[in-house]
């Protein structure tokens, strides 16, 4: 696939006019996007204080035309996304988009609890931080804007965000796209801000900002990391390498459609995507063979080598300090391919396909990079093991304690069991493609921060409030 930067600069350029023609006269037309960090914090402030002022009826309403406002554009923010990234499928980003803006929760889901009794009344309520310093990955650019969005305004918030800048323009018409739909629906202008041209520089001023109450990152173990280490309540939703197993049990036919359809989906980008496959030696010819029924291409032998040495690049590590003997080999995966198509993968080795073929298998050893690796691109390692205990060992070891998302296709409810007990994952999604998890044909609400390292789990707008109590003594209790 080739970056269009023209395409991208028209799109931009187009939403923008269209956007800043029906602004009423702010200071960045109140559409969020300012030249400095600080200017940025402090519309977000004025804002927050404008939202507290309206009832949590009105908040509804400004819900409401957010999720249209990403609906009717779901497809534009998709094109934008994948042109600019150069990563991803527009179709899968279209459905993407469209979930965050659909399933993300509303303010139903702030609680409170009470106790009442000889004493009075106690209350518990769910209050906003204030502004919330929001960091969001290149791999779902429109995606995490529309879903923090909603979440952090349904709690009562105003956001700064900080896109990763090689999908900047996309993140910052979807901050614009929000804000002209929040101002349309009678609510304050620059709820959701950012600055015009993001960078590292730029994150770590608005991260160390005093007026920034709260931080969400979304993204690798470098950026959950910073923010953890920030002095602020931090919300780290960090990297996954989820594996699928599959059990003699399986329905093995189901359970290969479902995993191609999981780990290709939006060509692999989601943190939750299967990304390798363990499989009981006795019904793994059978599984990769159905894979290949539904849309995977079976590479072997010296191609995988081959492979290797395209999407995979080499760094020589001395093995510890003091250590005499031969630097060991360790793999970084080769940015260039993340999220590109199956048949632009293969052509790279010299394989042509059909753009009917989705995801490229190969059988590999435990210990390949391929396994160990977050690829994020449509190529899945299949590792052949004796029974569902070396399953088991194996995939917890994989996961690498990332406690994010593993998948696995069985009917024995003890092997079901003993794995997510052990793995101790954030999602474990049973007899079906990973996206499941999160509300894809799975029951159950979406979000695309998923908050393992910090606990949260799936995040949604009652991670991103206090809570406070309130207490009456002697009165309002009425038995
Ligand atoms: P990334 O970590 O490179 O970037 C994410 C964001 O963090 C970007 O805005 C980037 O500019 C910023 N950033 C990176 N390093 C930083 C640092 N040291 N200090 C401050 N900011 C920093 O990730 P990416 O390539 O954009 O996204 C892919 C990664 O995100 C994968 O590891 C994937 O698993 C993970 N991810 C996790 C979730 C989840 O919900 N857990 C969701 C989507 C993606």
């Amino acid at each position: 696939m080739t970056i269009d930067q023209n395409l991208i600069a028209k799109i931009a350029a187009e939403v923008m006019a269209r956007v800043q023609a029906r602004q009423p006269e702010t200071a960045s037309g109140g559409a969020g996007i300012f030249q400095t960090v600080d200017e940025a914090v402090a519309a977000a402030r004025a804002a927050q204080k404008q939202l507290k002022k309206l009832s949590i009826e009105k908040r509804e309403e400004l819900i409401k035309a957010m999720r249209q406002a990403a609906c009717d554009n779901a497809e534009l923010l998709a094109e934008m996304g994948v042109s600019e990234s150069g990563m991803g499928r527009v179709s899968d980003k279209v459905i993407k988009n469209r979930l965050a803006a659909t399933k993300t929760p509303g303010t139903e889901d702030l609680k409170s609890e009470a106790w009442s009794g000889d004493r009075g009344l106690t209350l518990i309520e769910m209050g906003p931080y204030g502004v919330i310093g929001s960091i969001t990955p290149t791999t779902n650019p429109s995606e995490t804007v529309i879903c923090n969005g909603i979440g952090m305004i349904a709690a009562g918030n105003a956001v700064v965000f900080s896109p990763h800048p090689t999908a900047k323009n996309t993140s910052l018409v979807t901050i614009k796209l929000l804000n002209e739909a929040i101002i349309k629906a009678g609510g304050p202008p620059n709820l959701l801000t950012a600055v015009a041209e993001p960078s590292l520089a730029a994150t770590n001023a608005m991260m160390q900002h005093p007026d920034i109450n709260m931080l969400v990152a979304t993204g690798g173990p470098a950026v959950v990391k910073a923010v953890m280490s920030c002095g602020k309540k931090a919300i780290g939703a960090g990297a996954g390498n989820p594996p699928a197993v599959v059990d003699e049990t399986a329905d093995i036919e189901k359970a290969a459609k479902d995993i191609i359809d999981g780990c290709s989906f939006d060509n692999n980008l989601p943190c939750i995507a299967e990304k390798e496959v363990i499989v009981v030696g006795s019904v793994a010819d059978k599984l990769m063979a159905y894979m290949q029924r539904y849309g995977a291409y079976l590479i072997s032998g010296p191609d995988v080598d081959r492979l290797a040495n395209v999407i995979l690049t080499e760094k020589a590590e001395l093995a510890a300090a003091g250590c005499t003997e031969k630097p060991k080999k360790s793999y970084a995966v080769n940015k260039n391919y993340v999220g590109k198509d199956a048949r632009y993968i293969l052509s790279q080795i010299g394989i042509q396909v059909p753009d009917s073929i989705r995801a490229v298998i190969c059988e590999t050893p435990a210990d390949h990079p391929f396994v160990v690796e977050e690829l994020m691109m449509p190529v899945l390692p299949v590792v052949q093991v004796k029974d569902i205990d070396a399953a088991i060992e194996l995939a917890v070891k994989v996961e690498h304690g990332n406690r994010h998302t593993a998948i696995m296709h069985s009917k024995n409810v003890d092997n079901l069991t003993k794995l997510a007990k052990a793995i101790e994952t954030t999602i474990f999604v049973k007899n079906a493609p990973s996206y499941a998890g999160i509300g894809v044909g799975g029951e159950g609400f979406t979000t695309f921060t998923i908050a393992g390292p910090t606990g949260e789990g799936l995040t949604s707008p009652r991670s991103f409030t206090r809570q406070r109590r309130c207490v009456l003594v002697d009165a309002l209790s009425i038995v």
